[in-house]
């Protein structure tokens, strides 16, 4: 059984399938699948396992596949390029169909590969891990790493259809698992504080996979997400609210090197950092605070930032960030929990301060 949500964008508008047993169930390609030839882009993780599956329910078809080493150090233009090798080797046409199976690195590269094999063509995203399935499958943000910075190449290429399998979360490492709750978090401290209390009561359940626990966690990261998605695809404004403990994060993956922290992992470090700069701006109390970061760590997720990576060499990093618009650094803080704003000025002391700030 699926329970399926709109992403509402007029043409570019596609389904997201939330469920059981989807992965292996034709049904749920056939109608987005364009053309007679589909390549499966995946990795080598991911591939002994569940490649079968999407091939199986894609049997009516000309399949092919690329697979690509697995981890974020990969998410590299040579990298990339190798899908375009694949694509021209086997003289696909514009008529075809990519699929995305595997995770964030997976989605985000074949997106762009969708969005600039001969000018466009189709895609489909089949997340396989928890992050993927509440964040990056839906939206449209597609691209790859430079080593001067985080998804500093890409487009905006939407999806046909997402396809969420949640029994694929099964093989997914804790970490991983942890790491996916990082950003299902995120939509409760931006735009929803009754989920962010369920969360609290359901923790253990969720760290325990309980189907219905997780189920409930993607439909409603993914509800949230499509709705912000839906009144600022291309991130003119409110889409930033997506970015909370990312500009803080996306410093401390670069500076450890790509590949050595885990995207959320980051992001629940930055998301603590935010709450430390809101309460230094009087808007977050230290009770607030302290929710945040034990809901956090109660994720199996740290809290703090790596030991030696210094306020002038974070400073240092985040101006990198593609989230500074005309040379101001955007920040996304709390208001108060539930309640994310944009800003682009704060006082460079209060900044510091955080950015120093060791929990003892
Ligand atoms: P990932 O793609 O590296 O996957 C994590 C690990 O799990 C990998 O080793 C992968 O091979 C493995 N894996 C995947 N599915 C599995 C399964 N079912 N069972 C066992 N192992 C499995 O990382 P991620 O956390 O999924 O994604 C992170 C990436 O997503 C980052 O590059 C980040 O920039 C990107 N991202 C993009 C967006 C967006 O809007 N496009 C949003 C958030 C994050
Ligand atoms: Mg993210």
């Amino acid at each position: 059984m699926a329970q399926t949500l709109n992403v509402d964008l007029g043409l570019r508008s596609y389904p997201i399938y939330i469920g059981s047993g989807l992965i292996a169930d034709p049904e749920f390609y056939r109608p987005h699948v364009r053309g007679e030839r589909v390549m499966i882009v995946t990795n080598e993780t991911v591939a002994p396992i569940y490649l079968d599956s999407v091939k199986a329910a894609l049997a009516d078809y000309h399949i092919s596949e690329v697979v690509l080493p697995d981890g974020e150090q990969y998410k590299t233009l040579e990298v990339w390029n190798r899908i375009f090798d694949a694509l021209l080797h086997e003289r696909f046409a514009r008529d075809c169909t990519l699929i995305a199976l595997g995770g964030g690195v997976v989605g985000d590269m074949t997106g762009f590969a969708a969005a600039c094999y001969q000018r466009g063509v189709p895609f489909i995203q089949v997340p396989t891990t928890l992050l993927a399935q509440v964040d990056s499958s839906v939206g449209g943000k597609t691209g790859i790493n430079h080593p001067a910075g985080k998804n500093m190449i890409g487009a905006f290429h939407q999806p046909l259809a997402v396809i969420a399998d949640t029994d694929t979360l099964e093989t997914l490492a804790q970490k991983e698992l942890s790491a996916g709750l990082a950003e299902v978090l995120k939509y409760g401290f931006i735009r929803d504080l009754p989920f962010l209390a369920w969360m609290e009561s359901h923790m253990a359940e969720l760290l325990a996979r309980d189907p219905s626990a997780l189920g409930h966690a993607i439909k409603r990261s993914c509800e949230i997400k499509a709705a912000i998605v839906a009144e600022d695809e291309l991130e003119s404004g409110q889409r930033a609210l997506l970015n909370l403990g990312h500009t803080f994060g996306h410093a401390i993956e670069a500076g450890a090197g790509y590949g050595t922290w885990l995207h959320g992992e980051a992001v629940a470090v930055g998301t603590c950092m935010a709450a430390n700069l809101s309460q230094r701006l009087g808007w977050l109390d230290e009770g607030d605070v302290e929710r945040v970061r034990r809901l956090v760590s109660s994720a199996g997720l740290p809290t703090d930032p790596p030991a030696d990576l210094s306020p002038e060499r974070f400073l240092d990093l985040m101006s990198v960030d593609k989230k500074v618009l005309s040379g101001k650094m955007r920040f996304v803080l709390l208001k108060a929990l539930g309640d994310a704003i944009v800003t682009s000025y704060v006082e460079p002391d209060l900044l510091y301060a955080t950015l120093a700030d060791r929990c003892p």
